[in-house]
């Protein structure tokens, strides 16, 4: 059972072969016995979870179940809940309580899902390894002296030891998709703009964007039909998006005559042999269920980096220039005066990663800076969305690797930041041009997990959905689980 997909716990409990309270007592077991060997989770409450439980099983007994009725999904310390702390893995926020649910979380609540705890992650999503958390790195279930990717970290690992069956993240410039890689789990950024942002703790406003992170696919598409939808209080939530039959997308499985690009700016010299050759195999897999690969190029994705690493801090700085210690988060003892209250609570709060970002970011919004950086930057992401229009006039869907390597060592990078960002070099252009990009397991690296992205044009998460669920379904990939956890490996 613990490695099961939501929708087969779902099945069970519909059937009365186990109640909600069983489902969440096994789980609280699994991260009483594993999360101090992964450091997944930075925050549980057993009591709560065991409450929440039963109240969904008393739900069950009187009405009918709701979408995601007793299934527990773990959430990234980046969404703010009532329940608990909310402290997006910083000193700048420990012990701060929010005084609302994010939007999707409360979407969780309303599908009757039983929220299980926070999980670690990179500080304010900030990273590709979660080492920059202030709780301390979380470590990958299939080698636990290795990263399990970032920001969401957390929630990669704890899917992928089955500490829960099921978790959210959120990705700015990889987060759900690259850990999802590394740890051989499901991932999907959704199109900016078809999940709320309002009470996500706001890293880069115009790229982040929520999504689950799953054992299946049809798990993926059951978690993003219930926190999907228009939020009148979010101004960058879409009114008018087009609907997708989520579920319905993952049963049309059939890949006859699907046109599939494969970019060849993604499959380079410098890249891991072992990924790269997964990575040929799956589309090979995908033709021989009837898909047509059609190379194609993505000319601008050279600068995609480069621009990111401008727009995205240059939003950071702003955003996080909310932590001056007034109302909430950490404040120094015994300020001089208002200006070393600032500074000094500023300087204790916030790790060396997330100054850094506030830095740069500072920098290329200056006057005299502005138009070399942030506007050049801009007008780049403008020629990376072209690019995808122009490729989806040719193609159904993109095929690409997730991440150029498998799950590095812990500490293997933390002193080069510039090799770091690099880790994102295939997942950062969906998140300029605003697509719905999805990660799955396609085969091992030195026996490490490796992803295959599926890129979509924007609102056709469908699309991207049946091409993974039809190569899931003709392959065993997501059947893997690491061994020393209790999977099958
Ligand atoms: N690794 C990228 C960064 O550090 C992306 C992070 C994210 O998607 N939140 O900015």
């Amino acid at each position: 059972m613990p490695f099961s997909s939501l929708s087969d716990i779902q099945d069970r409990l519909n059937s009365g072969q186990t109640t909600a309270v069983e489902v969440a007592q096994l789980y609280l077991d699994r991260i009483a016995a594993f999360n101090d060997t992964l450091n997944a989770f930075v925050h549980i409450d057993p009591t709560h979870v065991l409450a929440q439980a039963e109240a969904s099983d008393a739900y069950r007994a009187k009405h009918e179940a709701r979408p995601l009725e007793g299934l527990p999904i773990a959430v990234k310390d980046i969404f703010c809940t009532q329940d608990g702390p909310t402290q997006c893995c910083s000193n700048i926020l420990k012990d701060f309580h929010a005084p609302y649910d994010a939007q999707v979380i409360t979407r969780l609540k309303e599908a009757g899902a039983v929220l299980v705890g926070k999980t670690n992650m990179d500080e304010f999503a900030m990273g590709s390894s979660n080492e920059t958390s202030a709780f301390g790195a979380c470590r990958n279930p299939w080698d636990t002296e290795r990263i399990p990717g970032g920001s969401s970290g957390g929630s990669a690992a704890a899917v992928a030891a089955a500490l829960t069956p099921a978790a959210l993240g959120t990705d700015t410039g990889g987060s759900i998709r690259q850990p999802a890689a590394v740890t051989g789990i499901t991932g999907l950024k959704p199109t900016y703009g078809r999940v709320s942002r309002r009470g996500i703790i706001a890293f880069a406003s115009s790229l982040d964007q929520a999504g689950p992170m799953t054992r299946t696919v049809r798990d993926t598409a059951m978690i993003t039909a219930a926190i999907s939808g228009h939020d009148s209080r979010d101004a960058t939530s879409v009114a008018d998006a087009p609907e997708v039959d989520w579920l319905a997308a993952c049963d049309a499985q059939d890949m006859k005559g699907l046109k599939i690009g494969r970019p060849k700016e993604y499959f380079v010299d410098g890249m891991d042999a072992e990924v790269r050759a997964s990575v040929e195999t799956a589309l090979k897999k995908c033709e021989e269920l009837g898909a047509e690969i059609i190379d194609i190029s993505l000319p601008h994705t050279e600068a995609a980096v480069a621009a990111y690493y401008v727009i995205a801090p240059s939003e950071a700085s702003a955003n996080l220039s909310r932590y001056d210690s007034v109302r909430f988060g950490h404040r120094c003892e015994n300020p001089e005066d208002l200006l070393d209250m600032y500074t000094r609570s500023r300087d204790e709060g916030f790790g060396s990663e997330v100054k850094r970002r506030i830095l740069t970011g500072a920098f290329a919004l200056s006057s005299g800076y502005y138009d070399a950086y942030y506007l050049k930057a801009q007008q780049v992401r403008t020629l990376i969305q072209q690019d995808f229009i122009q490729a989806f006039e040719e193609v159904d869907v993109i095929a690409t690797p997730t991440s150029p390597i498998p799950a590095f060592k812990l500490g293997e990078k933390t002193d080069d930041p510039l090799t770091m960002y690099l880790s994102d070099i295939f997942t950062i252009a969906v998140n300029l041009a605003g697509l719905p990009g999805l990660s799955q397991p396609c085969g091992f690296a030195s026996n490490l997990p490796v992803g295959l992205q599926w890129i979509g044009p924007a609102w056709r998460e469908d699309i991207v959905l049946s091409a993974a669920a039809a190569y899931e379904g003709a392959t065993d990939w997501s059947n893997k689980a690491p061994a020393t956890f209790g999977g099958e490996s």
